[in-house]
């Protein structure tokens, strides 16, 4: 089979197009065709080695298809069965074999491209405005890289919780779409200080929650707008890791909580994966979430995907066709 692998880690050109041989299911894993892989900023940290793991790697770590193998003890997961998969290395291939565990059976009216496309970004949205920091109606949250993957899905949810939503992103066409998914106001954070705007929109008194995947450019104004004991939502790092810091700076710029948190332990449980995945799943079902899946490429085009996606070239999903 096609996969793409990387033996050492760096830019996109350690990422080759190899062939290997079809994987074969351990008792307790499925072997999944792939017909669709995400392509998400997670899969960047590996290349890069800023997350570790065992070289020689086939990376990806989202894949949606139809199971074709199942192990002695396998019970919860069929030959033949749809399903989407997310937090199992290997999905940049035209096989895995994934802890069937792992497996999201995928539900009629969501096709396999659309679970691909949601599963990792659309349970990240779910958690962080569900559980990480519970929005609710009338209050106001501040969503950095808002046209990105994450961001267009967190934005529609927390639009459809009632909550006021301020987006930054770089450009006017990322203003538009970040708009349409339910932004009720936007910020250029590339030619307006976003400390500075979201001061103005909120009349000086700051947003309830900051749900921040960009890090380093915009970690410290992103406690600066916050009110009183709002929350820090740090869930990513797009633009680099943000230096270590004294916690005290919490105290003084009002008893603030930050938390980075990780969708692996929102997901930690089987039953908490699949009462996630249903919801995102009813979601689409039901019309309240829109995917944007503009970016696709066959496999062999991995590395491009890549440098598209590190430039901010991209919005929405990005994935892979095998
Ligand atoms: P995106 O589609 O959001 O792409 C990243 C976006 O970040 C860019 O489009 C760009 O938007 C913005 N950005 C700002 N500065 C930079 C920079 N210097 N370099 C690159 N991009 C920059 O990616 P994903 O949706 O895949 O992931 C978004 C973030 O969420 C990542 O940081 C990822 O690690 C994190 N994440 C975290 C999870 C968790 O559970 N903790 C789970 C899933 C994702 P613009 O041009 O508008 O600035």
């Amino acid at each position: 089979m096609k996969a793409i692998q990387i033996k050492s880690t760096g830019g996109p050109e350690v990422m080759e197009l190899v062939d290997l041989p079809v994987p074969q299911p351990k008792s307790n894993e499925a072997v999944v065709k792939i017909k669709a892989a995400g392509v998400n900023f997670i899969d960047v940290y590996n290349r890069e080695g800023r997350y570790k793991a065992p070289l020689p790697l086939v990376l990806g770590q989202e894949g949606a298809g139809t199971v074709i193998a199942v192990g002695s003890e396998v019970r919860g997961a069929a030959v033949g069965d749809p399903v989407a998969y997310t937090m199992s290395l290997g999905s940049y291939a035209e096989y895995a074999a994934v802890p069937a565990e792992r497996l999201v059976k995928i539900p009629s009216g969501v096709s396999e491209r659309d679970a691909a496309a949601v599963l990792l970004q659309g349970m990240t949205a779910h958690y962080l405005v569900y559980d990480t920091f519970p929005l609710k109606k009338g209050q106001t949250a501040l969503i950095h890289a808002a046209a990105g993957g994450v961001g267009l899905l967190l934005v529609q949810m927390a639009h459809n919780l009632g909550a006021r939503v301020i987006a930054t992103v770089s450009t006017d066409e990322k203003a538009k779409l970040a708009r349409e998914a339910g932004a009720d106001d936007i910020i250029l954070y590339t030619q307006a200080d976003f400390e500075t705007e979201t001061k103005k929109l909120t009349s000086g008194k700051g947003v309830d929650v900051v749900y921040d995947s960009v890090g380093k450019t915009t970690f410290d104004k992103s406690l600066n707008v916050l009110r009183p004991r709002g929350m820090m939502a740090l869930y990513g790092g797009s633009s680099g890791a943000v230096a270590p810091f004294d916690p005290l700076l919490l105290t003084q710029k009002g008893s603030l909580f930050l938390t980075r948190p990780s969708l692996g332990n929102y997901i930690a449980t089987p039953q908490e994966l699949q009462q996630r995945a249903g919801a995102v799943f009813g979601m689409i079902r039901e019309g309240k979430l829109k995917l944007r899946v503009e970016h696709t490429y066959p496999l062999a085009q991995a590395q491009q995907a890549h440098r598209d996606l590190e430039g901010r070239k991209t919005t929405g999903k990005l994935l892979l066709l095998p």
